[in-house]
């Protein structure tokens, strides 16, 4: 059976303090046979300290971004090839909020999930509807986009990706898609995905948006859905261990 990926997103939180407390916490913590994966998407200022925090724990390093580009003038950004050096193995791409404030488009984060593919670098393709697009019936529509750019631009790599279904409209507002909800759309992105490759029952399909310890339990019994992508409640242990559990 395929294991489940639980990986928190801190976003631009944390602290060297603060870091090294949760990581220890949630290190002390972990069941003693881990059945899932577990990995932490730190701010980019703090992958080293993260990388030795983790090292030998089962817990896996992962960045909020990664750029399309190889190297050069391209000032604030950081290549994949910068990242494997800190043993990063998963990467963010297109997280609802670089599209919403970096104006990241659909070819763009498909090229940066293609950069991440290019130096051994799990790309976590995040997608999801806003409220209004919902509210018009589009999110079908829009999810199938989204991962159509990527898959176009990936061709047969495209099993090694992770795809994490974020409806915008939950991501860090308390609402959570429901269960059925949630299952309805990754029921639509596993059929697209089949449609694309043969492997597509080895890809993960995340659930992300206000998954917490009351409701991951639930969330993640869905036949489709494959893990858990967590914003807050990444950021305390108790409830990190909890929605942990939960998939193991
Ligand atoms: C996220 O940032 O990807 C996320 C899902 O956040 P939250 O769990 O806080 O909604």
């Amino acid at each position: 059976m395929k294991k489940k990926l639980i990986a928190g997103n801190w976003k631009m939180n944390g602290s060297l303090a603060a870091n090294e407390t949760l990581v220890k916490a949630v290190v002390a913590g972990l069941p003693a046979s881990l059945t899932c994966d577990v990995a932490v998407c730190v701010p980019a200022p703090y992958l080293a300290q993260v990388q030795t925090l983790c090292a030998g724990t089962g817990i896996d390093l992962g960045s909020q971004d990664v750029s399309a580009q190889a190297s050069g003038a391209f000032t604030g950004e950081m290549s994949a090839t910068m990242l494997k050096e800190f043993g990063v193995r998963y990467a963010l791409v297109g997280h609802s909020e670089r599209r919403q404030y970096h104006g990241e488009t659909d070819e763009v984060v498909a090229n940066k999930a293609k950069a991440a593919l290019a130096n051994g670098i799990t790309p976590v393709v995040c997608i999801g509807e806003t409220l209004a697009e919902r509210e018009a019936g589009q999110t079908e529509v829009v999810v199938k986009r989204q991962l159509a750019a990527v898959i176009h631009t990936n061709g047969h790599c495209i099993s090694e990706i992770v795809v994490a279904y974020e409806p915008v409209w939950a991501i860090g507002t308390g609402k959570t898609a429901s269960p059925e909800q949630a299952q309805a759309v990754h029921a639509v992105l596993r059929a697209q995905l089949k449609a694309a490759t043969d492997k597509a029952d080895r890809i993960k399909i995340l659930y992300g948006g206000s998954m917490n310890a009351a409701n991951a339990k639930e969330l993640l019994a869905q036949p489709d859905i494959d893990g858990g992508l967590i914003g807050g409640a990444a950021l305390k242990a108790p409830d990190f261990l909890t929605i942990i559990r939960a998939a193991a």
